[in-house]
């Protein structure tokens, strides 16, 4: 039986092997990696998409403008962040926040993978479309993809080895940043964690 204290020490290792990267360019303009934070037995995970700039300075996921609008969702859904584990996709941050390249998922995902095993959470909630895409694909669920728009707040399936998993895709919360409505349909959406905090 795994311990909380192996699961500590495995997340460690990554943090180590994160901070030490240099697998894709990325590394080279980075400040600080931001490699995940929040609880190491959380049921609920969010996967972000990569660091913006005040992530970079800071080593922290979703600490600016789109971790506001996180941080109002978890609330309005009676969730604490301290209750969550939230990571990113990409653990260095794209020049000017472009969007990840192909080889940057490739070369980095694996240390999200490593996240996802040792958490083992219930739910996994992608935010916005490359880490839907990376999560749904990962899960076997490739032919169910469609655009971000059309799946967002809708509940996946999928059975692991040891226990059956559920995917729900949300809106990238920097899109209510400038999108009022946006914010709205996330604060609906959200409202779906309600039954499994
Ligand atoms: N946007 C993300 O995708 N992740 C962060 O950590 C911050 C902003
Ligand atoms: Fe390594 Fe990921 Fe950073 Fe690229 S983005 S250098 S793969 S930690």
């Amino acid at each position: 039986m795994e311990t909380f204290k192996d699961k500590d020490e495995k997340l460690r290792k990554i943090k180590e092997e994160v901070l030490n990267c240099q697998k894709c360019s990325l590394y080279r303009n980075r400040n600080y990696p931001v490699i995940g934070e929040g609880n190491h037995q959380a049921k609920i995970m969010f996967i972000g998409e990569a660091p913006g700039v005040q992530e970079d300075r800071t080593g922290r996921p979703f600490c600016g403008p789109a971790g506001k609008i996180l941080d109002e969702l978890l609330n309005s859904a009676g969730i604490k962040r301290e209750d969550v584990y939230i990571s990113n996709l990409l653990k260095c941050r794209p020049p000017n926040n472009r969007d990840p390249q192909k080889e940057e998922i490739e070369a980095c995902s694996p240390y999200l993978e490593k996240q996802i095993e040792i958490i083992s959470p219930k739910v996994i909630c992608p935010l916005g479309r490359y880490s839907m895409q990376f999560l749904m694909e990962k899960f076997g669920l490739k032919e169910q993809i469609q655009p971000i728009s059309k799946i967002h707040g809708k509940i996946f399936e999928v059975k692991n080895l040891f226990q059956n998993i559920k995917i729900i895709p949300f809106y990238h919360p920097a899109v209510a940043t400038y999108n009022i409505n946006t914010k709205e349909t996330l604060k609906r959406d959200f409202k779906i964690l309600e039954r499994f905090k």
